[in-house]
Formats: C-alpha cells, sequence, structure tokens
C-alpha cells in the first residue's frame, strides 16, 4: 500500500493531508509560486454531490470497513459527473474516485473539464465529517493529462483551495 491509495484500510487524515511529505516544505512554496484561487459556489456544490456519492456507496460491512472516496467531477459545461473508490483484495489493483468519475465523464462523450474534488467518508467509529482529500500523486497525473488546468481541490495550508492540475505537479514535464 502506498501513500498514494485513498481506498486502503488504515490511512489518517495526517497520510493524505501530507501526500508528498518529504518535501512538505518546498511543495507549500511551489503552491504559494502558482495561482490558488478560492472555492465558488459551484466548487461547494461539487463537494456536496461527492460527500453523497460516497454517502451511497459506503458500507461499512464490505471491505473491513474500508472507507469510501467518493469524487465529483464538472465538466466544461456545468455537467456533474461523479465516482467512487473501489477497494480490492490485492491492494494495488484498488482504484481511486478520481478516474471512475473521469471515465464517467468520459464514456458520456466530454473532453473538456473544469474542476474536480475528492471526500473521504469518516468510518464508523470516527467522529469527524466527511474531509476533502487530495487527490494522490497517481491521480494527478491523469487529471493533469486530460486537462493541464483542471482545477482541483485541495486542502492547504488549513482551508480548501482550488489548483490547476499541472501546478500539483511542478517537476512534470511530459
Ligand atoms: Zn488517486
Amino acid at each position: 500500500m502506498t501513500d498514494d491509495d485513498h481506498s486502503t484500510t488504515d490511512h489518517s487524515t495526517t497520510d493524505h493531508s501530507t501526500t508528498g511529505h518529504s518535501t512538505t516544505d518546498h511543495a507549500a512554496a511551489s503552491l504559494d509560486s502558482h495561482s490558488t484561487t478560492d472555492l465558488t459556489e459551484a466548487d461547494r456544490e461539487l463537494i456536496s454531490r461527492a460527500e453523497s456519492t460516497t454517502e451511497t456507496a459506503f458500507d461499512p460491512d464490505r471491505w473491513g470497513g474500508a472507507h469510501v472516496v467518493g469524487a465529483a467531477l464538472r465538466t466544461a459545461d456545468g455537467t456533474v459527473f461523479t465516482g467512487v473508490s473501489m477497494p480490492a483484495n490485492v491492494g494495488r489493483t484498488s482504484m481511486c474516485a478520481e478516474p471512475v468519475a473521469l471515465g464517467a465523464a468520459i464514456s458520456e462523450g466530454h473532453d473538456e473539464f473544469e474542476s474536480v474534488v475528492a471526500v473521504r467518508h469518516p468510518l464508523p467509529e470516527e467522529p469527524r465529517e466527511f474531509e476533502v482529500v487530495p487527490a494522490c500523486g497517481a491521480c494527478r497525473e491523469l487529471i493533469a493529462d486530460y486537462g493541464e488546468r483542471i482545477g482541483v481541490v485541495v486542502p492547504h495550508d488549513g482551508r480548501l483551495t482550488k489548483v490547476d492540475a499541472i501546478d500539483l505537479l511542478p517537476t512534470r514535464n511530459w
């Protein structure tokens, strides 16, 4: 299992919020040097859609209580598609929620995307609310492939902000 895997059972909030933890200071500096934008009302609605999708899919009796991450993706014409993570017995075959949402949009002919967000459902014993989780490294690559300027909602410096996918991959050069 890796830090990039949303669908594993034992990831804490800290794991998600410190993706790329070995370069936390560096990453923070990189983000600050790029444009981050405040969330719009449409982005808040996108978060709500991801939460409701995650609520629908969450089943504490399956996958040993593995949490479910839900994603919501807004296309350029404002259509929203959702997806959920898919835990798997062989951990590396599990799937993040973002590609599922992206595939749903593509399957209906969309090819321009505006914003995406992923939220994590709390486990039954957890008092916490839903929380926005930053896209894992693999999803950042995938999202950027389908639109370098897709806005990815991420927690940063204690608040939610939206960052262009490419700016989450400051050294990517392909
Ligand atoms: Zn991912």
